[in-house]
């Protein structure tokens, strides 16, 4: 027996060795060829490039001097037409990218042809529990193998030679409205992955797995759970001092949504959390202390899941500012000594540098305007909130900037330590907020205690006038070391594309307005672009094959802004999602078909005027229920239906099949009945028409003007 064992063991270290000493095997990435990305500057072996993640690349045969001559080398049509937040990954001449609905490609690098498509088959009623579209960020590889995490909560395994499914675990519950939008993280012979959900409450945690077997090797929870079942362990057992009341009921939130950076000598795993759920709650339910870990930045121990330290950027969280941005790492020059920092462009609208072994804030500045706070204060490392933010206590509507959504959302930023320069996507938007003073949970709709209704921006003019005014989005390059503005370009509106910035003083980005860039990295002066046909949110990136040099970007509008904002998303360029891959070279000869001009709906509005009081309880359902995916006050961002102009509106039983029987399921729009009553889902028809009558009428008026 013993004797049979120990050939066993000999003979699997045997294949490990043969699988090592083979590199021409697909897709074979290792720790170290991560840990030496530049080395090999062709590739681009993982979402942020590297384990430091910013998304710098070494190439340098496309630069300031030629860009002017870049042309499209080759486009792929995508099958799914919502947003693509996608970065792909490029190994030896081949790149693996994902699409909305946490769909995978292999495509030739070089050609795109594509290889293979891996569809995991998300249910669409996922859509309902899935804030922000229903986007995926890219995949993980390593040694043949690629990980992709699905809307539904599964990790899966595919081989990457073929896309055949190797494994597949589900990493969340799926009785709970968890969603996964972020790429995985391979580390050793780790997967890491997060989630989402704490807009609709859920508990936050990352989850470590076994690549070769699927086994879960570790969890940590970014929030404490009940605690009458005892707290996983000592740091969870400190953060339940900084709640109240029974926030476990709802949850607590601190989901991990987006993406992890790596530190192999200090052996260390960063990411940021979310808010904490539900965020804008009264005074004394759940949130009179910090709410650890929500809105912080946290390291943990890579081989044990265990915590090593954590920052919080904002305490206390009443605004969703989720800490889940781009977290880079770098070696930066500060007070003349080398420090291994940490960098984060925050959607509170600070930048914060941190020591990255211990934690320490080294210094915080605003790099957008911001109204809720005065600072952060360098000793204590907290931010000295100004008392009119804390709405949940005055009681009263507070105009915030930034808004929910951010002075940096989730669009990676990029470092490039040839300039030294943090190149950051950041936008001013402002969102009023003020307290549901009625808070109840729902299972379908958004869990926040602010009472969305009531911000509406068309309910209040001149609430909507000072946000329409404060709309801003723009390319920053920021200087970390003495924490300042070196140059800005200038974009039409808020929601423009992530960055890479590359060694030939070249730094890309994509706009809401449709329109992808290069500028001078030194100084921001624009060399080139080119007309994507739709907005493009995703990050791009470059690699070669052979001498050639190549960009690449996923252009498809989406996200949250087009989804929620309604009108005020017009202001950045009104898109329509034309999704695609789009790869760049010098000599390149592609040429995209045109694009057929955006279409008006103009279906009339019901002549009946509703009821008044109906339409009133009717706008608070919509809010609550439909609003994060139609848009605010029923005017759609572009990604889905305009109900304003829904022929169910006047449609009994077209309305029934949809809104109460489901019959749109596949695409997202799942049945209402088993959450809300026939009156309140008849009062969102009734708010609809009136919704309806009011555009048709200011039409009518802009067209007499
Ligand atoms: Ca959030």
């Amino acid at each position: 027996m013993r004797h049979h064992l120990a050939g066993a063991a000999a003979c699997a270290l045997a294949i490990f060795n043969a699988q090592a000493a083979d590199p021409q095997r697909a897709a074979w990435v290792t720790a170290e060829r991560i840990r030496h990305a530049d080395t090999e500057p062709q590739n681009w072996l993982i979402t942020g490039h590297d384990y430091s993640d910013q998304r710098f690349s070494p190439l340098k045969s496309i630069n300031d001097g030629n860009v002017g001559q870049l042309h499209l080398a080759w486009y792929y049509d995508l099958d799914t037409h919502r947003g693509q937040e996608a970065t792909p990954v490029v190994v030896d001449g081949v790149m693996y990218s994902t699409s909305a609905w946490s769909k995978v490609q292999a495509f030739e690098a070089a050609t795109g042809r594509l290889l293979w498509q891996f569809d995991p088959h998300v249910p669409g009623s996922i859509a309902i529990h899935v804030c922000c579209d229903l986007v995926n960020r890219g995949v993980a590889v390593w040694m043949g193998r690629l990980y992709v995490a699905t809307l539904d909560g599964r990790l899966i395994s595919l081989d990457a030679q073929t896309g055949k499914p190797l494994w597949s675990v589900a990493t969340t519950d799926p009785t709970r409205p968890y969603a996964i939008t972020g790429a995985p993280l391979a580390t050793g012979g780790r997967i890491i992955i997060g989630n989402a959900g704490a807009e609709y409450g859920v508990r936050g945690y990352v989850s470590a797995y076994d690549a070769l077997t699927g086994k879960l090797l570790w969890r940590f929870y970014t929030v404490p759970g009940d605690p009458a079942k005892g707290f996983e362990n000592e740091a969870l057992a400190r953060a339940a001092k900084t709640w109240s009341g029974e926030w476990w009921k709802d949850g607590g939130g601190g989901t991990v949504w987006n993406s992890l950076s790596y530190d192999p000598e200090l052996d260390l795993v960063y990411f940021g959390t979310g808010n904490g759920s539900p965020w804008g709650r009264k005074p004394g339910e759940g949130s009179k202390g910090d709410s650890l870990y929500a809105a912080s930045i946290l390291a943990l121990h890579a081989a044990s899941g265990a915590y090593a330290w954590h920052y919080q950027t904002t305490p206390a969280d009443e605004w969703d500012y989720d800490s889940d941005q781009t977290v880079a790492l770098a070696t930066l020059n500060i007070a003349g000594k080398a420090r291994k920092v940490l960098m984060q462009a925050n959607k509170n609208g600070f930048f914060y540098v941190l020591d990255r072994a211990t934690g320490e804030l080294l210094s915080a500045k605003n790099f957008v305007p911001v109204n809720w706070a005065s600072g952060v204060d360098p000793k204590t490392g907290r931010p000295q909130v100004l008392p009119q933010a804390r709405y949940a206590y005055t009681g009263g509507l507070w105009v915030g900037s930034p808004g929910g959504l951010g002075a940096h959302n989730w669009m990676p930023a990029s470092f490039s330590p040839a300039t030294g320069l943090e190149y950051i996507p950041a936008q001013e938007l402002p969102f009023p907020f003020l307290t549901d003073k009625e808070f109840k949970p729902v299972e379908l709709g958004v869990n926040m205690a602010i009472d969305l209704a009531a911000t509406s921006l068309p309910q209040d003019p001149k609430t909507k006038a000072q946000v329409l005014a404060g709309l801003k989005g723009y390319l920053l390059a920021w200087d970390p070391v003495a924490q300042r503005e070196v140059w800005r370009v200038t974009y039409r509106g808020p929601w423009n594309g992530g960055l890479l910035s590359t060694a030939g003083n070249l730094v890309f980005q994509g706009s809401a307005a449709g329109e992808f860039a290069a500028y001078r990295a030194s100084d921001g002066r624009k060399l080139w672009s080119f007309a994507a046909q739709t907005g493009v949110v995703a990050a791009p990136m470059t690699f070669a094959v052979g001498a050639k040099q190549y960009v690449t970007v996923l252009a498809g509008w989406g996200g949250a802004f087009p989804l929620v904002a309604g009108e005020l998303s017009f202001k950045s360029g009104r898109q329509v999602n034309r999704s695609r891959v789009l790869t760049f070279a010098l000599e390149g000869t592609a040429q995209l078909p045109a694009a057929s001009p955006l279409s008006e709906p103009r279906l009339a509005a019901p002549s009946v005027p509703p009821e008044p009081t109906l339409a009133a309880e009717g706008a608070k359902q919509y809010a609550l229920r439909c609003g994060s995916c139609h848009g605010d006050a029923a005017v759609s961002g572009g990604l889905v239906p305009d109900l304003r102009y829904s022929a169910a509106l006047v449609n009994d039983a077209l309305w029934k099949a949809v809104v109460e029987d489901g019959a749109h399921e596949a695409n997202g729009m799942v049945s209402f009945k088993p959450e809300a009553t026939h009156a309140q889902l008849e009062a969102v028809r009734a708010f609809l028409i009136q919704r309806a009558q009011q555009s048709a009428l200011a039409a009518r008026a802009a067209k007499a003007r």
